[in-house]
């Protein structure tokens, strides 16, 4: 494991959801693993009036995320919480941060911290700047003494000028290498150990580009609906939501070209480099074929009535928000020229699965009369629940001829033995943050490339007539339109 520097995390919206659901609990398992640095404390800050003993008894004693009682037994507790303090920042955000400096360097005194902290913004996006412009005039920004670093939560953007904006107003306080715009999917053991199984075996690069791959396909299918994020998920819709940044980052590690080393920046060039290369589609016709969006509506599933999308809770009745959402698209470079990407997110599906497909090209010449597109390779890296890679290819049925059956060469992560077990995405990428690794953080001209790729989808779904929603009974993979995209490759996973 990499050395960590004795240092502070200092989390802004510390009083909401994100702290105690995420946040504590990714900390206290580091905690519990020994990953933290002896010299480390947490403190806690938002306009809430707390002291440092209600904010333990909120996020740690009285919280339900971290109950296991076997695991979490209550002297861990109590020690973990020593190394969580508070201080609240009065009225708002955009106030004199004096008081809250002064309360960093009297735990960095105490607590030997070295003037290294880590900001965490677990807030709404729309006051990152001010808040970093609030720590910049106070000087909490720079580095020198010690280090400082800035953690920044999803969405980043509405839109590629709004991603545009954010940058610049973080850049004004914060120098890029400073900033970590978190996505947790690329927390995910399964995202990671793409970048391994591409670039670390001999057998699948070779196979990997125009030449062997007939399509990939790309699924994120949720089988909840919306729940109590209707009032948010109404403005933001599945393709801000799950398509433009963790979706995104998948194309790109699927997609990029190797790396001359795992330096941090390596890899981000190379994905970066994947991601301009998306053909952007800006003509009406392209959009119309190659986007479906689709919203799920009332069905009765397992004996109960499941809500449609429009009678959710903060949902607008004439709402044209997609819960659904399949792009086909293209990458233009060497690689992937003429390689159909298919990728599609949604909620109310039958199942809650992630993952990659990458479906190979038939064997050039047939000689096998029984052997069918079902039995061409396929590589279906699940991201998860059940976490692993499938090798799918044909074998001999016993007996005589030869005729041509689907056989599965797997691994899952769950097959490893004890003591392997998966960090949780937040475990990971706050450690990673901790040591000032960015691999698994998004960089600006990332994030503006996948903007710049979904940006014209939503103009046409927002202004074009031609742009139908479809509908989808709850529970069923999505539009049966959405199957037309395909053309005849195969079908979607279902
Ligand atoms: P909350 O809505 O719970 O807000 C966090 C805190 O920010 C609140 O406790 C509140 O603290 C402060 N706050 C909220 N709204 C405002 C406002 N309009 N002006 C000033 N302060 C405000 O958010 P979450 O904790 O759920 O999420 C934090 C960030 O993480 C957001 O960017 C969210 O999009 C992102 N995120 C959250 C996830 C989750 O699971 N919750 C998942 C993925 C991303 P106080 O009033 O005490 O100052």
């Amino acid at each position: 494991m990499k050395s960590m520097d004795e240092q502070m995390l200092i989390i802004f919206g510390a009083s909401g959801d994100l702290t105690k659901r995420k946040l504590i609990p990714a900390l206290y398992d580091l905690y519990k693993g020994d990953f933290l640095p002896e010299n480390f404390v947490v403190l806690g800050t938002s306009r809430s009036d707390l002291t440092d003993d209600d904010f333990r008894n909120r996020v740690v004693f009285n919280s339900e995320f971290l109950k296991d009682e076997a695991e979490n037994s209550d002297a861990t507790k109590a020690e973990f919480a020593k190394k969580l303090f508070y201080k609240d920042l009065g009225d708002g955000y955009d106030t004199d941060f004096t008081p809250l400096k002064e309360r960093i360097h009297e735990l960095n005194s105490k607590f030997k911290i070295n003037h290294n902290f880590v900001f965490y913004f677990s807030l709404p996006p729309s006051i990152y700047e001010t808040v970093a412009k609030n720590l910049a005039a106070v000087d909490l920004s720079v580095e020198g003494v010690g280090w400082k670093r800035l953690i920044v939560e999803k969405p980043f953007g509405y839109s590629l000028e709004t991603a545009k904006e954010l940058n610049i107003g973080l850049q004004k306080y914060f120098r890029e290498s400073q900033i970590y715009r978190i996505d947790h999917y690329l927390g995910k053991e399964t995202v990671q150990n793409l970048l391994v199984t591409r670039f670390s075996n001999t057998v699948f690069e070779p196979l990997w580009n125009r030449n062997y791959i007939r399509h990939v396909e790309i699924t994120n299918a949720e089988s909840v609906g919306v729940g109590n994020r209707g009032g948010y998920y109404d403005k933001s819709g599945a393709l801000r939501d799950m398509f433009q940044n963790h979706l995104m980052q998948i194309v790109s590690i699927v997609a990029m070209e190797p790396p001359i080393s795992d330096d941090p920046e390596e890899i981000r060039n190379e994905k970066v480099k994947a991601l301009k290369s998306l053909r952007i589609m800006d003509d009406e016709e392209t959009l119309f074929n190659h986007t479906i969006r689709g919203q799920y509506t009332s069905a009765i599933i397992n004996g109960e009535t499941v809500k449609g999308y429009r009678e959710e809770e903060g949902v607008d009745p004439a709402s044209t928000t997609e819960t659904f959402a399949a792009i086909k698209f293209y990458i233009d470079n060497w690689r992937w020229k003429d390689v159909p990407f298919y990728v599609r997110t949604a909620k109310r599906m039958p199942t809650k699965v992630t993952e990659i497909v990458i479906h190979f090209k038939p064997s050039h010449h047939h000689i096998f009369k029984d052997q069918d597109f079902d039995t061409d390779n396929k590589l279906i890296i699940r991201i998860q629940p059940d976490e692993g890679i499938l090798m799918k290819f044909g074998v001999k049925v016993p007996g005589q001829g030869f005729n041509v059956e689907r056989a599965n060469m797997d691994f899952y992560y769950s097959d490893l033995e004890e003591g392997n077990n998966i960090m949780e995405a937040y475990e990971r990428l706050l450690l990673d943050a901790m040591q000032g690794d960015a691999t698994l953080y998004a960089r600006a001209d990332e994030v503006e490339a996948a903007w710049a790729f979904v940006d014209p989808i939503l103009k046409y779904w927002n202004e074009s007539k031609s742009a139908i929603v479809h509908g989808y009974s709850a529970g069923v993979w999505g539009p049966l339109h959405a199957d037309d995209l395909i053309e005849g490759r195969g079908f979607w996973r279902n």
